[in-house]
């Protein structure tokens, strides 16, 4: 997610970077075109300069040759036609002649002068447009006649003529008149002898034309911008060396604009495809990396095995529905299979995978438009659902777990499922952390998962309390078992005829520094769902061993002791064994320890049961039934199992309602147990009156606040275990 959207902040800051870039090379190109135009018209000056000063030296040369030519002439009369020819060639004219005085003054109209000059264009006999240099001939102090070349004016143009922007502009050579001396043989060339002056006055102010014929008058160099022939014209103006001629170059201002405005336009487009290009190259990249950025989040975001989303989506869509403003009150649900991993044992993985995807299933089809879902690892499904109330909350729990729990289509001989389910109901106005919503239904599953049948819980505050302190407890317990914090209290047993002290039951009891002490009711249970029970009775075990060791040590007359498991030994093969080795360890007399195992653990497996009672028989321990009418007060257990003692619960005393009829299922079972060679304790007895009425049956010993509470260790031997001799 977070990736999409930087590559979305990339794409627009690409777009924008290259719209401002596309801005300033707008600004860029006007400014370009404007310095274009400027350099333009310097170049042209320098061009028409340069024309210039190539048609003077030209000029010039050519008439050198002519006079050198004149020269010849002088010394020789018989010049020929032959070598006039030559000489045509030398000087590279159209025709080349000499004119004797004679002739001069008589005919050639062309020849309009005796000196030396350059002529203006003219047509000449053949009717071609040309210019005339001539040079006179003297001969011994006398103007003998005069040598002309004739010279074609394109040949002349072709020489220093300039054409600019494909013809649109173009240079003639004008004198000081304005009249044409060489021009392009163009259409706009017909005018030839027409005075360029002329034609500017007629289309421009008379200001503006006086001031460009000012500039031919003092011969200067310069731009003007005037129309001619019916065009914006740039007309530069430089004056040929030597002569009163001048090279002027026109322009139409369009086509220059035009010229510089491509270039401009044509640099543009390129620097535009450029981009353009860099533009689809960047966006296709960033396709691609987001196309791989989905996949691998596709990937990263789904559960292989259901095909839906794994947690980490979850939480972030779930992020999403929490963070809307008007959103629906939402059951926050969190799912938990028991013993799934007996599914897996039992039937293998495959059908272990299908029965997940059933669960899927039940959440894809349930969750419709507006819940999200999610395996949230191994057998934990998440849903998050808009629930109106927690009613409907439980309602729609309650209807998701039927159908989860039923596996028959995919395990036929498999029991249905027990689903637990644990639920955070989040008012539509609540706002609350995505994590700390989730962890809430996890607190709530939790709860559910302590009772063992098909249940849910909702969250609260009094649970989350709860499992506060739990946490605290758990945290503590390794250091508490290291550091000794755990330590026995002993509660006696008395006869009940005798009153005398016969046995005592340990009780364990948590001496926390910070606390104080802390009954086993409050961690007992927690320990017995976290598996560390074990630990703690064998320590407790160990200490009793131990007590027992050092009373005969001392020389007391040792009293038995019994000892309390939890149902989580049974799982444990070596259980037995473990306790016999500490038995020996500590040398302890057979039949002083004896072995409370409750009613509850009975029917959890018979045969295991059996046999555990058996070896722990043989090997000296006594073993006694505790808490015998809590549960199921299965009569039919006591012929099946060899215990040697049977504690009967105390909730057959502890009620005030002490009726007749109890008082003769009591009598019964204490009968039928003394039928059967067991040793009966009655535990919980509080008052004189549970006193009286035992002493009318035949129950051996009675364990109860009425004689002693639970003490510790030290006030117990004080009490009931002088030493000899003291
Ligand atoms: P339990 O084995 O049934 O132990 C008897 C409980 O009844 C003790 O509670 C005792 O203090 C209490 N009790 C005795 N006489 C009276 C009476 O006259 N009135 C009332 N109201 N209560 C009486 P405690 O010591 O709090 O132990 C509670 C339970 O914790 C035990 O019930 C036992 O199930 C478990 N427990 C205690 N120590 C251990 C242990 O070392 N290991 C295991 N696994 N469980 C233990
Ligand atoms: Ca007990
Ligand atoms: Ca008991």
């Amino acid at each position: 997610m977070k990736n999409l959207r930087q590559e979305n902040i990339l794409f627009w800051g690409v777009a924008l970077i290259g719209f401002l870039l596309l801005c300033l090379s707008l600004l860029f190109a006007g400014n370009i075109e404007r310095k274009m135009r400027e350099e333009s018209t310097d170049t042209i000056m320098e061009l028409a300069l340069k024309s210039s000063l190539l048609l003077s030296r030209d000029l010039n040369a050519k008439l050198d040759r002519l006079r050198l030519a004149a020269r010849f002439l002088s010394l020789d009369s018989h010049f020929l036609a032959e070598e006039l020819g030559k000489l045509r060639i030398l000087v590279g004219a159209l025709d080349t002649a000499y004119v004797d005085m004679r002739q001069l003054m008589k005919k050639n109209a062309a020849v309009q002068a005796t000196q030396e000059y350059v002529s203006n264009l003219h047509y000449g006999e053949n009717g071609v447009r040309q210019i005339r240099l001539q040079v006179p001939v003297h001969r011994e102090g006398k103007q003998v006649g005069v040598l002309y070349a004739d010279y074609r004016q394109d040949g002349l143009y072709d020489a220093y003529g300039l054409t600019f922007y494909g013809g649109e502009g173009f240079s003639f050579v004008i004198n000081d008149d304005g009249q044409i001396i060489f021009s392009p043989v163009s259409n706009r060339a017909k005018r030839t002898f027409v005075s360029v002056l002329d034609i500017l006055r007629h289309e421009n102010a008379s200001e503006k034309v006086m001031a460009f014929a000012r500039l031919l008058r003092e011969r200067k160099s310069g731009i003007a911008n005037l129309d001619f022939n019916g065009i914006r014209q740039f007309i530069a103006v430089t004056p040929v060396e030597g002569r009163n001629w001048h090279t002027i170059v026109l322009i139409p201002q369009e086509a220059m604009h035009r010229r510089s405005h491509q270039i401009v336009m044509r640099s543009l487009t390129l620097s535009g495809l450029m981009a353009v290009g860099v533009g689809l190259f960047v966006f296709y990249i960033s396709r691609i990396r987001q196309r791989h950025t989905r996949e691998l989040l596709e990937i990263a975001w789904t559960d292989k095995i259901t095909g839906g989303w794994n947690s980490g989506k979850f939480r972030e869509e779930l992020k999403q529905l929490l963070s809307r403003k008007h959103r629906p009150p939402l059951g926050i649900f969190k799912f938990d299979v028991r013993h799934f991993k007996y599914v897996n044992n039992a039937y293998g993985y495959p059908a272990g995978d299908a029965v997940l995807r059933h669960l899927a299933d039940v959440l894809r089809k349930y969750c419709g438009e507006g819940g999200i879902w999610c395996r949230d690892g191994a057998d934990t499904f998440m849903l998050a659902y808009p629930c109106g109330s927690e009613e409907k909350a439980a309602i729609r729990c309650e209807a998701l777990q039927a159908e989860m729990s039923n596996i028959s289509d995919i395990i036929a001989s498999c029991q249905p499922l027990i689903i637990f389910c644990g639920i955070f109901f989040l008012g539509s106005k609540e706002d609350i952390d995505t994590g700390e919503a989730v962890d809430r239904a996890g607190m709530a599953l939790k709860q559910a998962q302590k009772s063992h049948c098909y249940t849910h819980e909702f969250y609260s505050e009094e649970l989350y309390r709860q499992l506060r302190d739990e946490q605290v407890i758990e945290a503590n317990m390794h250091a508490a078992l290291r550091t000794g914090e755990f330590i026995p209290y002993l509660q006696p047993q008395f006869g009940v005829h005798s009153q005398k002290i016969m046995s005592a039951e340990a009780l364990v009891r948590w001496n926390s520094p910070h606390q104080g002490l802390i009954p086993p009711g409050v961690f007992i249970p927690l320990f017995e769902r976290n598996g560390f029970i074990p630990k703690v009775d064998i320590y407790i075990f160990r200490q009793v061993c131990a007590l027992l060791r050092k009373w005969i040590d001392e020389g007391r007359q040792p009293i038995g002791i019994s000892v309390n498991i939890s149902r989580a030994h049974l799982f444990h093969d070596a259980f037995p064994e473990n306790y016999m080795a500490i038995k020996e360890m500590y040398r302890i007399p057979d039949n002083l320890l004896e072995i409370e195992l409750t009613e509850s653990m009975m029917f959890e497996n018979h045969v295991k049961i059996q046999r555990v009672l058996s070896i722990l028989r043989d090997n000296g321990f006594r073993c006694a039934l505790d808490d015998f009418g809590a549960g199921h007060s299965s009569l039919n257990l006591l012929k099946d199992m060899p215990f040697d003692t049977l504690k009967i619960d105390q909730i057959f005393f502890g009620n005030t309602l002490y009726s007749k009829r109890r008082e003769t299922i009591i009598r019964s079972i204490i009968d039928m147990a003394d039928r059967l060679s067991m040793q009966t304790v009655s535990e919980g007895v509080e008052t004189e009156e549970q006193l009286e009425f035992l002493r009318s049956t035949s129950c051996n010993l009675l364990q109860g606040y009425l004689l002693a509470r639970p003490m510790s260790v030290s006030d117990f031997e004080q009490d009931f275990l002088p030493q000899p001799g003291l």
